[in-house]
């Protein structure tokens, strides 16, 4: 077999990686930051069965234990260029095949001015929620315990405004799953999700939406927030519109949660277009997303996980396996 470039250690890669390792085919695997995975490692626990992110991550990482497998931590990949002879270089380095696997960042909550993240210290993002959520220790602007907690769904996603108009596919999932967890840590606080609509689309999704409802009674508002505000004391005013009930609504809460959604990461989006393989919204398109979905419109070039689309990591561990399968048939 010939010689291998991955760029980016998330799930994708690192199971691309270990998939061909254990073929005996050496890989140069390209890693922006110090450590691989740290899109997992941020997280408390996992949906829909609560497993322990930072177990799950250490297993994943665990399949790098192998000496085919050549990890370049701290190694931002500035140029891909293809050589000419069907072959491409990776900082220098020539290679005959290339998977790219850099995966996604999430949304700048800043850019909804409107949503007072950033202004009002009550207003955080699911990615700080997920931070307080693995510490522990969940507290308002004050430094109180929260009574009341507001979570808003599809911020960054679904929003002409913004400009991205796909669903991010996760979000829905997560803010059932972190309001589950809020409850646990404080039983007595009224917690309210707001959303247009929910998409619990996979597997025992479903099941962890009415066990939100019926066991921990979570509140689900159906309705967008327009705007938040803060009180003199250091919460946040929200205003919506109830749409089920057609009525305007302004609460007060200690704290809003904003669901975040997955933009293609600065990595995916400089390579894509590179590359010349851009797809929508700046996110890096296979051959074809039906029956060719690792392969590029490139020789030697190929693509897996959340480079591509909104995915979950269990998606985004089996397209990484699929491109390993993929480029060892070529
Ligand atoms: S998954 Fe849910 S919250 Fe996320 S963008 Fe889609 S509908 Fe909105």
């Amino acid at each position: 077999m010939n010689k291998i470039a991955i760029i980016g250690a998330g799930p994708a890669g690192i199971e691309a990686a270990a998939t061909l390792a254990a073929q005996q085919i050496e890989v140069d695997l390209y890693e922006q930051g110090e450590r691989p995975l740290c899109n997992i490692r941020d997280k408390a626990f996992l949906f829909p069965n609560f497993a322990e992110a930072r177990e799950v991550a250490d297993r994943l990482t665990a399949k790098l234990d192998n000496p085919r497998i050549h990890l370049h931590a701290n190694s931002d990949v500035d140029h891909l260029t293809e050589s000419g002879d069907g072959r491409w270089i990776v900082n220098g380095e020539t290679y005959d095949r290339v998977l790219i696997t850099t995966g996604y960042r999430t949304f700048d909550a800043h850019r909804k001015e409107e949503l007072g993240y950033g202004i009002y210290r009550g207003v955080h993002t699911s990615l700080e929620m997920e931070q307080m959520l693995r510490e522990g220790k969940i507290v308002n602007a004050n430094g109180d315990v929260p009574q009341r907690i507001a979570f808003l769904q599809c911020v960054g996603s679904r929003d002409e405004k913004t400009g991205n108009l796909y669903c991010s596919k996760l979000c829905c999932v997560t803010a059932v799953k972190q309001a589950i967890e809020v409850r646990k840590l404080i039983p007595d606080a009224e917690i309210f999700i707001f959303y247009m609509d929910l998409r619990m689309w996979g597997q025992h999704y479903e099941e962890l939406y009415r066990q939100a409802q019926q066991e921990y009674g979570i509140r689900f508002v159906r309705g967008r927030i327009s705007e938040a505000g803060g009180t003199y004391d250091g919460r946040v005013q929200i205003k919506s519109e109830d749409t089920l009930m057609g009525l305007p609504l302004k609460i007060t809460t200690d704290l809003l949660v904003l669901m975040v959604g997955m933009e293609p990461s600065e990595g995916t989006r400089k390579l894509a277009e590179q590359c010349r393989i851009c797809g929508d919204y700046g996110f890096a398109a296979s051959a074809d997303p039906h029956l060719d979905d690792n392969r590029t419109t490139h020789r030697g070039l190929y693509v897996a996980g959340a480079c591509k689309r909104p995915m979950t990591l269990t998606d985004a561990v089996n397209d990484g396996r699929s491109a390993a399968v993929c480029l060892m048939g070529e």
